[in-house]
């Protein structure tokens, strides 16, 4: 695949870049296993300070890089402001919670000593989408910087400025150069740089094709993989639900970033008391939506991303209807140049079409209509994905039982799937494992170190041995078990009536 900038809006070539050679990769894994050696060692503040600096960039120069994006991808410049503004919060949560969440925990046990440690990986690579071309690096880069490792950017072939972009970034916050690389190099050298011996672990952000081929490299090189993948979610309306809040709150998720975005409703389940109700409303709000130039203030929907895309999205709505389907609105192309899709309804898919098992990538609503509550829950799962879900309903009990029984990663209740930096975010099923953000994700990123310390020793030989002079504050405040601090006078053991061993 050519690495350039194609104007989704235009069509137009903006940009083609010579993919990196063999040689200059190498020259950049290297830097990345000796930056590593030096960067592994340095503070949480000393961290902190990059990542804080790169948030003040991408702040102070947010419309800059949102027109990147627009102009580089086709998302409306509305999305592409908020996906800045989102990316920098991230970067402030980690580099003020980092530290805490990754302090030693105490665990009393008979040794005098006993603490998980959260060590760095290594350098790790970053094989990253470009529907959300600087979140979704940021999502990764951020975490792993402040856990202690080093990144290595494979960005899609289609975004390599936000990928030099976010290069930039990273070296005006004053990283050292081999922190965060931007390897501009196409899909088929994934598989030889997570061979390299230096490189650590990989986390990809894709198609669920691409995560069996990357969990498959990574498996044959016993490496960590983090994978995070496409989705079908459903978007479940019960009869007690707020219809008219559902259709609104559904046209945005289905046709947020121009339909492309893994967590948006894309199966609509609907109980038959408001199906109708529901279809009408839906249908009426999806034909108002206005599609056109990203760069228009007014803009709600714009281009496909890539050309490629426009082509597999047509080609499914064209086997969805050979196989029985029903084009409710759209299901067509917009204008005569650029990558536009109308903004589309389908209904009557059938589960033998090919199409019923897979994701669309584009503003296209499915719709369903469900019996009953069993009948909701089993269509809301017969999928292959399983990574977010919405549920409309007033019913307590019905909402218990599907934020249980439904498969995914993330279930919201009357509400809009979206990530939040402080949540665990991933999949189940062939939408991924691992998870990103939050504490779980931030965790993905460390060796899990455990110590014990058994016989007595002097408080120096303690700290030669890295043991930290308080307890974990996430254990002392979570846990009422024991908790064993190691001071500098080496005497201080609270709580300690579990066990028999002290350290006085
Ligand atoms: P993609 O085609 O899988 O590409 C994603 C990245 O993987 C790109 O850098 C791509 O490189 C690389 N890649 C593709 N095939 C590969 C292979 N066989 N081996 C190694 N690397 C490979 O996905 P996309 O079209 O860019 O992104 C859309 C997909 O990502 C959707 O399915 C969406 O749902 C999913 N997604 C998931 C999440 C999540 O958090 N779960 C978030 C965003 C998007 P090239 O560009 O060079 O081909």
């Amino acid at each position: 695949m050519a690495i350039a900038t194609v104007n989704p809006a235009t069509a137009e070539v903006v940009a083609i870049f010579e993919p990196f050679s063999a040689a200059a990769i190498k020259e950049k894994v290297r830097l990345a296993a000796e930056t590593f050696q030096m960067f592994r060692h340095t503070s949480f503040a000393g961290r902190a300070e990059i990542v804080l600096r790169v948030a003040e960039i991408l702040e102070s120069e947010k419309e800059k890089f949102s027109h990147l994006i627009t102009t580089e991808m086709g998302k409306p410049i509305r999305s592409s402001r908020s996906e800045i503004e989102k990316s920098l919060q991230l970067c402030r949560y980690y580099a003020g919670e980092s530290e805490r969440l990754l302090a030693d925990e105490y665990i009393l046990t008979d040794a005098q000593a006993s603490y998980i440690r959260c060590e760095p990986l290594g350098p790790v690579l970053a094989v990253m989408p470009w529907n959300f071309p600087f979140w979704q690096v940021i999502r990764v880069a951020a975490p792993a910087i402040m856990a202690g490792n080093v990144v290595l950017l494979k960005h899609a072939s289609n975004v390599p400025q936000c990928a030099l972009a976010l290069e930039s970034v990273f070296q005006s916050a004053g990283a050292v150069r081999g922190l965060f690389q931007a390897l501009l190099v196409d899909s088929s050298c994934v598989a030889s740089l997570i061979a390299e011996p230096e490189v650590a672990a990989v986390w990809l952000t894709g198609s669920d094709t691409a995560g069996s081929s990357v969990g498959a490299q990574a498996g044959a090189q016993i490496k960590k993989s983090v994978l995070e993948l496409g989705g079908s979610d459903p978007f479940i309306v019960m009869p007690s639900a707020d219809v008219a809040k559902a259709v609104r709150t559904g046209v945005t998720a289905r046709t947020l970033n121009s339909g492309q975005s893994c967590v948006s409703a894309k199966r609509f389940i609907i109980a038959a008391e408001v199906y109708e109700e529901f279809e009408r409303a839906f249908i009426e709000q999806m034909k108002c939506l206005q599609v056109g130039d990203p760069l228009d203030e007014a803009t709600q929907v714009g281009p496909l991303a890539s050309r490629e895309a426009l082509r597999k999205l047509e080609a499914q709505i064209d086997i969805s209807v050979s196989a029985g389907a029903r084009v409710l609105l759209g299901g067509c192309r917009v204008g005569h140049r650029g990558f536009y899709y109308a903004p589309t309804v389908l209904t009557e898919l059938v589960p033998s079409a090919s199409t019923y098992n897979e994701e669309f990538f584009g503003p296209v609503a499915v719709l369903f209509c469900a019996q009953d509550i069993d009948e909701a829950i089993r269509l809301a799962n017969d999928t292959p994905f399983g990574l977010g879900a919405s549920v409309w309903t007033n019913d307590e009990l019905q909402c218990a039982r599907l934020a249980r029984e439904i498969e995914a990663g993330t279930v919201v209740v009357n509400g809009l799937v979206a990530s939040d930096a402080r949540f665990p975010f991933g999949g189940v099923k062939r939408s991924g494992y691992g998870r990103e953000l939050g504490v779980y994700g931030l965790r993905e990123f460390v060796n899990l170190k455990t110590v014990h310390i058994q016989d007595w020793c002097s408080p120096e030989t303690m700290e030669a041995a890295g043991a930290s002079t308080c307890a974990s504050p996430v254990l002392a405040e979570t846990e009422q078990r024991p908790v064993r601090r190691v001071s500098a006078s080496f005497e201080c053991i609270i709580n300690n009536t579990a066990s028999g061993r002290s350290a006085e």
